[in-house]
């Protein structure tokens, strides 16, 4: 499993703070509700191996934003193998990100905090060198959602399941509007054995100023 593994891999002190950061989500978690994933097992294979997973498509240095975080998935695990990044995560359920920043004061992690916000008021526009997210929205929903944070050149790494290459049919004209191109769809399974896969776009052109759209509309009304 990865935290062993991690281990193995001379990452002593990265594991020592993903353990902590796992002991902090349940006991959190037994007083007010952040994720359903309650076993040990699967917290480490839907959580945290899932997470890391991501970190293959991060440049060094890169400057991230994770859109979605809920309980700090993949923000987290991420921050804590790249300290060479910065984070930024964004939620719009307080609860949520109050529960990120207590976690990295207290397991000290400094290159990651998280904000208040909806993915529609990122600002500023064009600043970050990637997006990450995972199980936020559909993919053309998510290109409305990620796009307009990336710099151009940068690139949007959406975390889904097996039905990646529909998603992406679904997103082909989301795509073209945004100014995003698929370079990649990573396959991967789960030491619990659930498949997924990494959708890995490229922002090819400046997303026009008009998205994303208020009102909920990405998600609403996407872009079809
Ligand atoms: N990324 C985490 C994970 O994989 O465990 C959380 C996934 S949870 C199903 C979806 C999260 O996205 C929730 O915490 C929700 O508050 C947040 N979310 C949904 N739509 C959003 C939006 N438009 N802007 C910001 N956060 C949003």
């Amino acid at each position: 499993m990865m935290l062993d593994t991690l281990q193995l891999m001379n990452f002593a002190a990265e594991n020592e703070k993903l353990k902590a950061f796992s002991d902090f989500l349940k006991s959190e978690n037994a007083k007010y509700n952040l994720t359903a994933v309650t076993d040990d097992k699967e917290i480490i294979s839907k959580h945290f191996f899932d997470s890391l997973v991501g970190e293959r498509f991060l440049e060094k240095g890169a400057n991230v934003c994770d859109i979605g975080s809920g309980a700090g998935f993949p923000l987290i695990p991420l921050a804590v193998l790249r300290g060479d990044c910065s984070f930024t995560g964004v939620d719009s359920t307080q609860k949520k990100v109050n529960f990120i920043n207590a976690a990295c004061a207290m397991l000290d992690i400094k290159n990651c905090y998280a904000v208040h916000a909806r993915a529609e008021e990122i600002k500023p526009r064009g600043s970050f060198s990637a997006v990450t997210a995972r199980a936020v929205a559909s993919l053309n929903t998510l290109c409305e959602y990620c796009l307009p944070a990336l710099r151009v050149d940068g690139v949007m790494i959406a975390y889904k399941g097996s039905a990646a290459e529909e998603e992406v049919a679904e997103a082909e004209k989301a795509l073209v509007v945004l100014g995003g191109r698929v370079e990649e769809i990573f396959r991967y399974t789960l030491p619990t054995g659930e498949d997924r896969a990494i959708i890995k776009i490229r922002k090819t052109a400046p997303t026009p100023t008009k998205y994303p759209r208020p009102g909920n509309k990405p998600r609403l009304k996407p872009i079809k």
